[in-house]
């Protein structure tokens, strides 16, 4: 694995024409979202209990109201916005995958986040291997809620028409991911002339997987820290992933 600059990240995205970009939580604390792993990520501030097990089918069984205060707080709090809390937008990362799509180089998004931010940028072909805490669904009669409608509920948010519980368009722990975005995500891999991964900690299975379908040799990492799978890629760049790519001339 060579560590690069922006430079010959420059080069190697002008000399392709079908990249793929595959991102997590890191992509979007630039926008003001923590993510999980890092310091000041979700996994070191204090709760009765880890975020993976709030982040539970389990838990969301069985104790639904706290999954809702944790859920509200933690996840929809920025992305709805408050008084005192800005809402999240979208940050140089987002818009410049959104620019390099509609030239025609980049040929899709694969997300393990679930703000809804890629979208918002602008970018069109956006695989959200998790969801997304835009769409709810009553798990009675399946009518659809926004967020506001879930930020907005007290306790556990219930149907408007039937009265049943609403349930968020997330995969928690210990569930599957939908086989269509699965599919249409290996597929983009597998075509890509190039895959670039950024501000994520590859630990998160089977999301993280799913690199291997990579069968280019231009596959470039851009992470703040080390990651669980520095070892697969070409080529590596230290640092912001918003601050890296808002550098990228798109030609
Ligand atoms: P993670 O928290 O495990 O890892 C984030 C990685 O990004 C870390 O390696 C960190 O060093 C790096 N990073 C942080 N800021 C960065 C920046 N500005 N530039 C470059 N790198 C940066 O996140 P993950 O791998 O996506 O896994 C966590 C899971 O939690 C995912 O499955 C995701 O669904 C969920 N999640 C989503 C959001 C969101 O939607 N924004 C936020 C938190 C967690
Ligand atoms: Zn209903």
């Amino acid at each position: 694995m060579a560590e690069i600059d922006v430079n010959k990240l420059q080069e190697l995205i002008d000399g392709s024409s079908n990249i793929v970009f595959f991102g997590g939580a890191g992509v979007s604390t630039e926008s003001g979202i923590k993510d999980f792993r890092s310091v000041d990520g979700l996994y070191n501030q204090k709760y009765d209990y880890p975020p993976e097990t709030m982040l539970s089918h389990t838990f969301f069984v069985r104790h639904k109201e706290e999954f809702f205060r944790f859920y509200n707080d933690k996840l929809l709090e920025k992305t709805v916005g408050t008084d005192t809390v800005e809402r999240a937008l979208p940050n140089k990362a987002h818009y410049k995958l959104a620019e390099l799509e509609k030239a025609g180089k980049l040929k899709a998004v694969i997300t393990q986040n679930i703000d809804g931010l890629h979208q918002e940028a602008g970018s069109r072909v956006v695989y959200e291997l998790h969801g997304s805490v835009l769409r709810n669904y009553c798990e009675k009669c399946g009518k659809s809620f926004d967020v506001h409608y879930m930020f907005n509920s007290k306790g556990i948010p219930k149907c408007d028409s039937c009265g049943g519980d609403i349930k968020p368009d997330v995969v928690l722990y210990e569930e599957g991911l939908d086989n269509n975005v699965i599919s249409g995500a290996v597929n983009a891999i597998k075509n890509a002339d190039m895959l670039i991964i950024g501000g994520t900690s590859l630990v998160v299975y089977p999301a993280a997987g799913l690199i291997d379908y990579y069968r280019g040799d231009k596959l470039v990492l851009i992470n703040k820290d080390a990651t669980a799978r520095d070892s697969v890629a070409d080529y590596s760049i230290h640092g912001k992933i918003g601050e890296i790519l808002g550098q990228i001339v798109v030609r």
